[in-house]
């Protein structure tokens, strides 16, 4: 019998010697060996199931890789300390001098940042292209290994097709590597669409209670292989309680990414209404211009929209009046969260950056917790009512 994802994220590796309903923390950075021949295993590179060194590989660990691969459709997956971790530690296992990346323009800030400003160091050309120029790059841009790419997009959760990224980058011989962190692996599998490469911030919905730090990389046995030979000298690698955290998080994620999608959509809705609403951006809107794509490679809609108010002034009074969510960056936790992207994860932009990156002063992104909606949606309401 094959489980179904939400089983595998509670069910995973067995604790033999007890019982227990978890499985232990092994917390510790070395495990020893019953006998010196047994490092010929290390040595003909079955490492990651080899328990040797908690920085190359740990049980706590693999048991909550195991679940995350389930749950991406991929042969294996990968655990860091950060997102960042996973995302730097990927691309730079597949570039190198001379190599070009070609990188959707609108990505989360510190991804974009680091192509820009790290990436170059290594002697790696980068081009940043239009959503319309990732599905038709092939022409003007040679030499590419890797194409980066996010969707839904931060703050607007504009959707991006993964199909046709994935034909492009095909054409040109590169691997897709794609940030499926605001959908989380309940609402969007791109290894279905053939990326390669997926990665989370786990410190996101994964985690769920704004209390770890983590990411991930899910792919095929041999990418993630070669993904972790190149963490094993960046050194990126999660600890086993925070790895343990994340089992924990895993056996809830469906219900929470369910409920978060459920309230969301409802949000949106309740915006749509409001006068005080210019504009709202939501992919589960019918209106919205994202509903094709969102429909075509999502499952859900997801928990993150982003409403326009008229000017930075209103979305700072109506941000600081607000009750039970909090105004906090960061997103997929279990409290909602409200945040102004020119006061968080888009400062230092010229007002050109800004227009490309479609951010206006007046936009909140508002990540959707678990709360009960109806006293969201009061909340919401009497802070519009202030303004
Ligand atoms: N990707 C996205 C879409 C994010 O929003 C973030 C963090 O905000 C990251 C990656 C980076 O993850 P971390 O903060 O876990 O390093």
């Amino acid at each position: 019998m094959t489980p179904h994802k939400s089983t595998r994220a509670i069910h995973g590796r067995k604790d033999k010697t007890y019982l227990g309903a978890n499985y232990p923390i092994y917390q510790s950075t070395t495990f020893a060996v019953s006998k010196s021949d047994d490092y010929d295993k290390f040595i003909n590179g079955a490492d990651e199931e080899f328990y040797m060194y908690t920085r190359y590989s740990n049980p706590t660990v693999r048991n909550v890789e195991e679940k995350l691969a389930a749950l991406e459709n991929a042969e294996d997956a990968i655990l860091f300390s950060s997102g960042m971790a996973a995302i730097s530690t990927a691309i730079l296992s597949f570039v190198g001098k001379g190599d070009t990346i070609v990188a959707q323009r609108r990505l989360y800030g510190m991804a974009y940042r680091f192509l820009r400003d790290i990436a170059p160091k290594f002697g790696i050309e980068v081009h940043f292209v239009d959503e319309d120029h990732l599905y038709s790059f092939n022409k003007e841009i040679s030499n590419v290994k890797v194409v980066y790419f996010e969707t839904p997009i931060n703050p607007t959760t504009d959707c991006i097709s993964i199909p046709k990224t994935v034909s492009a980058a095909r054409k040109a011989g590169a691997i897709t590597i794609m940030d499926n962190t605001f959908a989380s692996p309940i609402n969007q599998n791109p290894a279905d669409f053939g990326v390669d490469i997926v990665v989370h911030s786990a410190t996101k919905y994964i985690g769920g209670h704004s209390d770890i730090m983590a990411g991930a990389a899910a792919a095929s046995k041999e990418l993630v292989r070669l993904i972790r030979e190149t963490l094993k000298a960046f050194g990126g690698c999660i600890n086993p309680i925070d790895a343990y955290m994340l089992d924990r998080s895993l056996k809830t994620l469906k219900i929470r990414v369910e409920q978060q999608n459920r309230s969301a959509q409802r949000l949106a809705e309740f915006f749509m209404r409001q006068k005080k609403v210019n504009q709202v951006l939501y992919p589960g809107l019918p209106s919205s211009k994202n509903y094709k794509i969102a429909k075509r490679q999502m499952s859900g809609f997801g928990g993150m929209l982003c409403i326009e108010l008229t000017n930075l002034d209103l979305a700072k009074r109506f941000c600081d009046s607000l009750e039970i969510s909090l105004n906090a960056t960061s997103l997929g936790g279990v409290e909602t969260l409200v945040s102004i992207p020119v006061l968080t994860s888009h400062i230092k932009m010229t007002p050109e950056e800004l227009k490309a990156a479609k951010v206006t002063e007046g936009m909140v992104r508002i990540s959707l917790g678990v709360e009960d909606p109806d006293d969201l949606i009061l909340d919401f309401k009497n802070a519009l009512a202030k303004l």
